[in-house]
């Protein structure tokens, strides 16, 4: 074991064929995320596929994705345990859904599912009085309700963002407003990959000591969980880069 890689997913190892590079052409792309009727929507660029296989052969590699447990499982990346919605389920070494972590979201869950659905229900508002195009709900894993996305079919991104702040100008304390691109993700204070990830930590690091941890990620809203690595690591444009590297 030479190190261990918490690695986000979308907009770190493949993006939509709209974020892809403009330089790589279409037929060096391969695809690697897929909808539910299989259809291709994300895509690696040959770096990022070399990046990929880099991962794969020298580090124990655990997604750790804003994706479904389903959507995950349409990823054709190499992984075992992973943390996905959010952290809102933890798959463990053996890819079962850890039992404890979902009856512990489980629980939380429970008791802001009316609080999501009005966040959901005042951007819903918002947006027919405006005649914007958005998709508002609440995303649930299987039953249990883990948070509130946003997203628009054809507004543009300050659109949606504009519509979000006039309904929901204020998340109670504690709630993360993730946003990035086309999508917005209002999360309760149990929901986040910071708080999956410190759970499954302590045992990576019983099992391997000395590996060394690094976090990957592009949003602002993964600098939490990379904090917890030894070492982070991002994508020279993205969003958590910001405008870092520009000058470069
Ligand atoms: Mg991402």
């Amino acid at each position: 074991m030479r190190a261990i890689a918490l690695v986000d997913l979308d907009d770190t190892l493949f993006q939509t064929l709209r974020k892809c590079p403009p330089d790589v052409p279409h037929q060096r792309l391969t695809a690697l995320g897929f909808a539910k009727d299989g259809s291709p929507l994300s895509y690696a660029t040959p770096r990022q596929m070399r990046f990929i296989q880099w991962l794969a052969e020298t580090t124990h590699l655990v997604p750790v994705t804003a994706r479904s447990l389903d959507a995950l499982r349409r990823a054709r990346i190499p992984f075992r345990a992973a943390v996905c919605a959010h952290g809102g389920v933890v798959l463990d070494e053996a890819g079962e859904v850890d039992a404890r972590w979902e009856g512990m979201i489980a629980a939380r869950a429970a008791s802001h599912a009316g609080e999501l659905a009005g966040l959901a229900e005042a951007i819903t508002v918002v947006a027919q009085t405006r005649g914007v195009a958005i998709n508002a709900r609440v995303l649930l894993e299987g039953d249990m309700p883990l948070y509130t996305l946003a997203k628009h079919a054809d507004a543009d991104d300050a659109t949606l963002f504009a519509v979000v702040d006039a309904a929901v100008p204020a998340l109670p304390p504690g709630w993360t407003d993730h946003r990035n691109g086309n999508n917005v993700a209002l999360m309760p204070p149990y929901l986040g990959k910071r708080h999956a990830v410190a759970h499954i930590l302590p045992g990576l690091r019983a099992r391997f000591p000395d590996a060394p941890v690094i976090g990957i990620g592009d949003s602002l809203t993964d600098a939490p969980f990379m904090g917890l690595c030894d070492f982070a690591m991002m994508p020279t444009r993205s969003q958590l880069a910001g405008g870092l590297f520009d000058g470069a």
